[in-house]
């Protein structure tokens, strides 16, 4: 069955108990857990978590706010089920609980804060989006940021918790996309809800890319969030309706959707489980398969002699998010598509196994987890001094970013691959 259309709490929690029932308690997925890592106790580990999932489903006990603090601690990064012998469908499972979990427990304000807007604006009222949008982008370029007072005010409530992911607004010249010209190569760009705010840079770089090996790009202006903060806050029933929006977005052609952070195209590939049993089955299942992550499109790419005009040398430390090795998998791409370039030298984070505690909401959720996780890899990349970092996830890049910001090594940062590359054209 799907558990994700349109079924009762009690077929939930029967989906939970019998997937449960696969885990034989090995033990090989505890190493591969970011928060066993640091918290080193079981109810902090996978093993821990399924176990305590199967006990309230099936009533074995009842949660309380200990309890459900363990599974909210849960970073949702698959690194276990990538790990787990027995195929234990670990993500499912964690989703499918926080969607019954969400009626009965008391959740943190913060927690319920970011529930509450992502359904609204991200799924169902978009056009709350807007007003938002235009606020942060008003902030962004004001000044304000740099004002100390503004500083030691921010500080003192949560809102810095958020202010501090916001980039500077410096865009590296705009790449228009052709929605009406008609090469005869297209591909679709996902940009998401938030790419052409926070990450414009990424978009342009990936525009101009693509329009230099000719390639016409499209951008649907319609595209909604792809729904990975509503499913991993519980909420299914507006990550199903984004869903189908996205599908309707993408449908007039049967070109590739490129997507730009493998955060969200975790989800694009997910839609077609997610529709499973549902009349979208087929359109979903399209979709999915036409969802395909930047670097790996780029890789398989031939890049015309002189197209990269740049001979700079630069080391690149590789950040592989957890998105991108354990659900979207061939993280070499990323590797593959720098050295394009001819002269780059990268190298691995050391810690490329376990999350960087971006984790999507995660990083303003779950503070304390968060910073533990990025001081390993400001530690790592401090390790190897590099040029510049890259990674190929928006929300670890600002994660990062912030991180090293905080440890005062500021002349490095983290960029999306294409950024990178888009210096060498
Ligand atoms: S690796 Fe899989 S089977 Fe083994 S304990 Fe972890 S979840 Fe259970
Ligand atoms: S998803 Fe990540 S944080 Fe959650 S239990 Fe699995 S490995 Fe641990
Ligand atoms: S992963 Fe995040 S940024 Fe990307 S579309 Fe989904 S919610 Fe928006």
């Amino acid at each position: 069955m799907n558990p994700f259309i349109e079924k009762s709490q009690d077929d939930i929690k029967k989906y939970l108990i019998e997937s449960a029932d696969h885990c034989v308690k090995c033990g090989l997925c505890l190493q591969e857990c970011p928060t066993y890592k640091t918290e080193n106790i079981e109810s902090e580990s996978p093993r821990g978590r399924i176990a305590l999932i199967s006990a309230i489903a099936s009533g074995k006990i009842s949660s309380s706010n200990k309890v459900e603090r363990r599974l909210e601690n849960c970073l949702c990064c698959r690194s276990c089920e990538a790990a787990c012998p027995a195929q234990v469908k670990y993500g499912t499972m964690i989703d499918l609980y926080r969607n019954i979990a969400k009626s009965t427990i008391n959740r943190s304000i913060t927690r319920n804060f970011i529930e509450k807007f992502s359904i609204l604006a991200l799924t169902e009222k978009t056009w709350l989006l807007k007003p938002v949008r235009l606020f942060i982008s008003l902030y962004q370029r004001s000044g304000i940021r740099k004002i100390e007072l503004w500083k030691k005010i921010l500080k003192t409530t949560t809102l810095h918790r958020f202010e501090k992911y916001l980039p500077e607004k410096k865009c590296s010249g705009t790449a228009i996309a052709d929605n009406k010209t008609t090469n005869i190569k297209s591909v679709w760009l996902f940009t998401g809800c938030m790419g052409e705010l926070i990450d414009i840079n990424t978009v342009n770089s990936a525009t101009k890319i693509l329009q230099k090996l000719g390639y016409n790009v499209k951008i649907p202006h319609g595209q909604s969030c792809c729904g990975a903060i509503s499913i991993h806050n519980g909420a299914i029933k507006p990550t199903v309706e984004t869903a189908i929006n996205n599908l309707k977005q993408f449908a007039n052609d049967d070109s590739p959707i490129l997507f730009i952070a493998t955060g969200c195209g975790t989800i694009l590939q997910e839609y077609k489980n997610l529709l499973r049993e549902s009349e979208n089955e087929e359109n979903a299942k399209i979709f999915s398969d036409r969802a395909i992550e930047i670097t790996s499109f780029l890789s398989k790419e031939e890049f015309p002699d002189g197209f990269f005009t740049s001979k700079k040398k630069l080391t690149i430390a590789v950040h592989e998010p957890c998105s991108h090795r354990n659900s979207i998998g061939s993280p070499e791409t990323q590797y593959e598509l720098l050295k394009k370039s001819g002269c780059v030298k990268t190298v691995p984070l050391n810690s490329n196994n376990i999350c960087c505690g971006a984790a999507g909401t995660y990083m303003i959720t779950n503070p304390e987890i968060s910073k533990k996780l990025l001081q390993i890899k400001i530690d790592d990349i401090c390790d190897i001094m590099p040029d510049v970092v890259s990674s190929t996830n928006i929300g670890c890049i600002l994660h990062m970013n912030s991180g090293l910001q905080e440890n005062s090594i500021p002349k490095i940062t983290v960029k999306h691959p294409l950024e990178i590359l888009n210096n060498y054209l």
